[in-house]
């Protein structure tokens, strides 16, 4: 029988995720998307000193952002829950005494100093040194008794998985087949004199209970994996299938750490990259279409996904990578979405431009984007009113074709549809009838158009500006071209 795919992502409410952690996200949704399964949110925030205030709305916002919608979580709810950590301890504790009933696990009573000097000596023996010597053997009616009398008897209780010697045997979907002794694990605590969950236990009671059927996490997990084996053996079950992927790294090779500043993925909304991008950009960074295709929708992604195709190494950030990839998704939007995006990035608002402006803008400037922020610049360069009392205005004014090329082509685009297409042969014809050519003719144009010398396309230009803007601008250019040719003559 085929289980339910249902994945999940598991974030400590650190904060905002990196990169690294977006692309597990990413990859748990997609698989769960791609089988019509279940995507879990659960927070891992037993470890209160890393817990950071607003973390965990910070991981929301991102998830939210990139479009990785919860079927069940902390958020939604679902049938599962609580979906936190800090509010399982009950069933933490209930599952640990089931595994004490039916003798997987122990009632221990060694102090920390008892432990430590068994270690020593085990390892003075050659022996292995995580096992308890003293508890994991007691008769069960004694060991519960002197649970009992504990507290007046000054001693503390912890429950210890009972970890026998041989094999635990798992496979990684990446990794292959992979064995350790169980005499390496030792006795694994999984519950703490004060009650509190290990890790480990934490988070395959958590994996059993949530029914998860696919794990797909960090290389750096896999260390656990062999703990959380040994604890599906105890709850008598199958273990979940484990993908450990490979690191994502900072730009130039090196870990990427939210203490060592990388970014988060909301610094990326806020640099202007659309969510779309992000989620391909990290998805190929961890598998390749059969395609080869690298620009891929939500949906290709979701329909594409494939395990079998993930890499088995380590992927550095790639910025320029990533920058040309938003910008494809960029072009793909429409005028009017794209127009929507800018008018909310900080710098254009104050251009006081209308939403027609915007969406002809869009239409002819966004290749000339990669993210939203790249906005302002440009439409600044095209938009703001031109300052032609430079020293470099004037010159091109002056010259002695100015006039002529501005006069015909402000009556070339006097009678015509304003669309890219009809102003460039209007254009045209404008310098066939002048007789001015080439730089004679688009300098003084580019100049009355934008004041300055450099640019886009300057039919793409005129059509951004509108019919009106053009023709005052022209207007206007043509006034001083007038001017200064009077003044030289
Ligand atoms: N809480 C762990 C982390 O933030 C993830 C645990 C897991 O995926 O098993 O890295």
């Amino acid at each position: 029988m085929t289980r339910k795919v249902r994945t999940r992502f598991a974030p400590s409410p650190t904060g905002q995720p990196h990169l690294g952690n977006a692309r597990t996200a990413i990859l748990n949704w997609l698989y769960a998307r791609n089988q019509g399964g279940a995507f879990v949110l659960r927070f891992e925030d037993t470890d209160t000193a890393r817990n950071v205030e607003g973390g965990e709305q910070a991981i929301l916002d991102a998830l939210d952002w990139l479009g990785l919608d919860r079927d069940e979580g902390p958020d939604v709810g679902g049938d599962h829950g609580p979906y936190r950590q800090s509010e399982r301890g009950e069933l933490y504790l209930a599952r640990a005494r089931g595994l004490v009933a039916d003798g997987h696990a122990f009632r221990c009573f060694c102090t920390p100093e008892e432990m430590e000097a068994d270690r020593v000596a085990a390892i003075a023996a050659g022996e292995p040194p995580g096992r308890d010597r003293r508890c994991r053997d007691l008769d069960p009616i004694v060991s519960a008794g002197r649970e009992a009398e504990a507290p007046s008897a000054g001693e503390e209780v912890t429950l210890r998985l009972r970890v026998d010697s041989g094999p635990v045997a798992f496979e990684d979907r990446l990794k292959g087949a992979l064995s350790i002794d169980g005499d390496d694990l030792g006795d694994m605590v999984l519950v703490r004199p004060d009650g509190r969950p290990t890790y480990n236990f934490a988070v395959a009671v958590d994996d059993f209970e949530m029914q998860i059927s696919h794990v797909i996490r960090g290389i750096g997990h896999l260390s656990n994996t062999p703990k959380q084996v040994l604890l599906y053996r105890a709850f008598g079950a199958p273990p979940p299938e484990f993908i450990h992927i490979p690191s994502v790294l900072a730009e130039g090779g090196g870990k990427l750490a939210k203490r060592a500043g990388a970014p988060g993925v909301l610094d990326y909304r806020d640099e202007g990259f659309t969510p779309d991008a992000i989620l391909n950009y990290l998805s190929l960074l961890a598998w390749s279409s059969a395609t080869g295709e690298e620009v891929l929708t939500r949906r290709e992604l979701i329909e594409q996904i494939d395990l079998d195709r993930l890499g088995a190494t380590d992927a550095e950030v790639d910025p320029e990578k990533l920058r040309w990839l938003s910008g494809q998704h960029l072009r793909r939007q429409s005028a009017v979405s794209i127009a929507a995006a800018w008018a909310g990035v900080s710098g254009v608002a104050e251009l006081g431009l209308s939403d027609e402006d915007l969406v002809r803008a869009a239409e002819v400037f966004v290749q000339r984007t990669s993210v939203l922020t790249d906005a302002p610049e440009e439409l600044a360069a095209v938009f703001a009113d031109p300052d032609l009392r430079t020293e470099a205005a004037r010159e091109v004014l002056a010259s002695p074709d100015a006039s002529l090329a501005l006069e015909t082509l402000a009556g070339a685009w006097e009678e015509t549809d304003w669309d890219v297409g009809t102003l460039k042969a209007s254009m045209r014809n404008a310098m066939q009838a002048s007789g001015v050519t080439g730089k004679s003719f688009f300098q003084p144009t580019r100049m009355s158009l934008m004041g300055a010398t450099h640019g886009p396309d300057l039919t793409d230009v005129a059509y951004a500006l509108g019919e009106a803007r053009t023709r005052r601008r022209l207007a206007r250019a043509l006034e001083l071209a007038h001017d200064h040719r009077r003044e030289t003559e």
